[in-house]
């Protein structure tokens, strides 16, 4: 539990639970930091706007004029002039993995092919023989001139002799020959269930090894997780603007280090973890695996808490599992449809088992044969147990179709949502043609009918700028592909709920972050210029001056 205010009393404290802070209705006269002469979004049901806040103990005591908000600073509350900046309620990223980077060779700032394999060449000039060399994730091929991705002839064409392993976001690998040799992976490999070994053109490996398939490889472990890595993350994630994120399936023990940190006020950003267990596809794994974990369902605060359980049961953009076949050539003749990574039957039992469990389920499902799956499930489990009012949710939902809306409805699901687009748009037109990529994650649709949803980047799959995600989704604008869908905009005010309240909302916390109001978390972002009156394209270019969480300045630009 945090600090409690002296002010409260001991009916009051033996009222606080870690699950339902109450707060004190008397005002503290003395704020610890006001916020003046500014223009502030509250994003509140009215969406209105004031001049100034005032914060102590970590929460909203003011929001209104200069004159009320100033009468609240005593000799030693900090005083923040705004100077007619804009400041929004703290940024939230629904699914977020990690900030990107490693120690692998990194690809972030290739823009063509020729980029890309000097990277590795570079690295290999660096290497012992035998030496496995490894990319980090956060890159995509629609980012290159070539719109395409490197493959093992291309790699081989740098690395003839040590392995290349190249990962490309959470799906997918890309070996060279002398990886495929390592592992020994040839033409006679079965396709793995859930996964896929995949060919040129003329039947050869062409190096890549789609979800599943990536358990063929025996990759060297990445460097532990320490504290001292999430601090540098966090800090990255302050700068761009996001005061919470929510972690879309970690370990339990990245889930004690984060209560550690948030135990020695090292925690800078609020975080609500979902659990994952790939291997357990069966209920009685599933159970077993829960019980591992020793924490409740929801368990946590207002910093660090439980989030339910991931699931997955399709690819990314390449294995997205569609109704309908997958474009020439890559439909291979109208036999693939992507990749489902969890058939039917299991899925739906460790669904069912879950909910038994008390636990809420949060599923990974791009195409829309995917959701179809969850939507069994889900009404299966929902059937014995209801799931309504327990915002269970679907995570990505790229292609979505009318028949689904209904089902989603009664279910009361939420829609976890990414700017995907944004990056891979070329590649998703190639793969499914213009007409099903261009509505990918349709905002617009989404929201006319009533959902939810909650946005977020998928990082490390998607660069973590938050405001990338704003401009994204107000202009549908692509990085190399031009405007996708314009249909499925929405508006800047809408795109602002998206990122702070409906995220708040997706974790049961709307009652205490996710806008600025009195008795609310101080999360709060300062921005340069007006989010919902600039033009356009300074959005996606806009640095975020400062950052709050709970009272306390997280990010100061220099
Ligand atoms: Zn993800």
């Amino acid at each position: 539990m945090k600090r409690v205010p002296a002010f409260v009393t001991v009916l009051g404290l033996a009222l606080l639970s870690a699950r339902t802070i109450s707060y004190p209705t008397a005002q503290p006269s003395v704020a610890d930091t006001i916020l003046v002469n500014g223009h502030i979004v509250t994003v509140d049901a009215r969406f209105s706007t004031a001049q100034a806040v005032a914060i102590a103990g970590g929460r909203f005591t003011a929001v209104g004029t200069d004159a009320v908000v100033r009468k609240m600073a005593g000799p030693s509350t900090i005083v923040i002039d705004l100077e007619g900046r804009t400041a929004i309620p703290g940024l939230a990223d629904g699914h977020l993995h990690d900030a990107g980077g490693g120690p692998g060779v990194d690809f972030s700032r290739a823009r063509t092919m020729a980029d890309l394999l000097a990277a590795v060449a570079a690295r290999v000039k660096q290497s012992r023989a035998g030496d496995v060399i490894m990319s980090n994730s956060d890159w995509h091929e629609a980012q290159l001139t070539e719109h395409r991705l490197p493959y093992r002839r291309d790699l081989d064409t740098v690395s003839p002799d040590n392995p290349v392993v190249v990962v490309r976001g959470g799906h997918e690998y890309i070996l060279n020959s002398a990886a495929l040799k390592k592992w020994n992976i040839t033409k006679d490999t079965p396709q793995p269930p859930g996964g896929r070994i995949t060919r040129d053109a003329q039947g050869e490996l062409n190096g890549e090894l789609v979800d599943r398939a990536k358990a063929l490889v025996q990759v060297p472990p990445g460097p532990a997780l320490t504290i001292e890595a999430l601090i540098e993350q966090h800090k990255l994630l302050n700068a761009a603007g996001l005061t919470s994120i929510r972690y879309p399936g970690a370990s339990i023990e990245q889930f004690r280090l984060l209560q550690e940190m948030a135990r020695t006020g090292r925690l800078t950003i609020r975080v609500n973890q979902l659990m994952r267990f790939p291997a357990a596809d069966s209920a009685a794994s599933m159970r077993e695996a829960v019980a591992s974990l020793h924490v409740k369902p929801d368990e946590g605060d207002e910093w660090v808490r439980v989030g339910g359980m991931k699931l997955a049961v399709d690819g990314g953009f390449e294995g997205a599992w569609m109704r309908e076949p997958y474009l020439e050539p890559w439909g291979e003749k109208g036999t693939f449809r992507g990749v489902n990574t969890m058939k039917q039957a299991p899925f739906t039992d460790v669904v069912k088992e879950l909910n038994r469990l008390g636990w809420r389920v949060a599923t990974h499902a791009v195409g829309d044969a995917a959701v179809d799956e969850v939507l069994e499930a889900y009404e299966a489990a929902n059937a014995e147990m209801p799931i309504r009012s327990r915002r269970w949710t679907i995570e990505h939902g790229f292609v979505p179709q009318a028949d689904q809306f209904p089902r989603m409805k009664a279910l009361g699901l939420v829609i976890s949502a990414q700017d995907h687009l944004y990056l891979a748009g070329p590649s998703l037109v190639n793969y499914w043609g213009p007409a099903r990529a261009a509505p990918t994650t349709p905002m617009r649709t989404y929201l006319d009918q009533g959902f939810v949803v909650a946005g977020g980047t998928d990082s490390a799959v998607v660069p973590y700028p938050p405001l990338w995600v704003f401009y994204h989704f107000v202009t549908r604008e692509t990085i190399s592909g031009g405007v996708l869908g314009a249909d499925q905009k929405i508006t800047r005010k809408e795109a602002l709920q998206v990122q702070t309240i409906n995220n708040a909302y997706l974790t049961f916390e709307e009652e205490t972050k996710g806008s600025v109001e009195v008795g609310k978390l101080a999360d709060l972002v300062v921005l340069p210029e007006d989010i919902l009156t600039c033009p356009p394209k300074h959005i996606e270019q806009m640095k975020v001056d400062l950052t709050i969480v709970g009272g306390k300045v997280v990010y100061r630009r220099q």
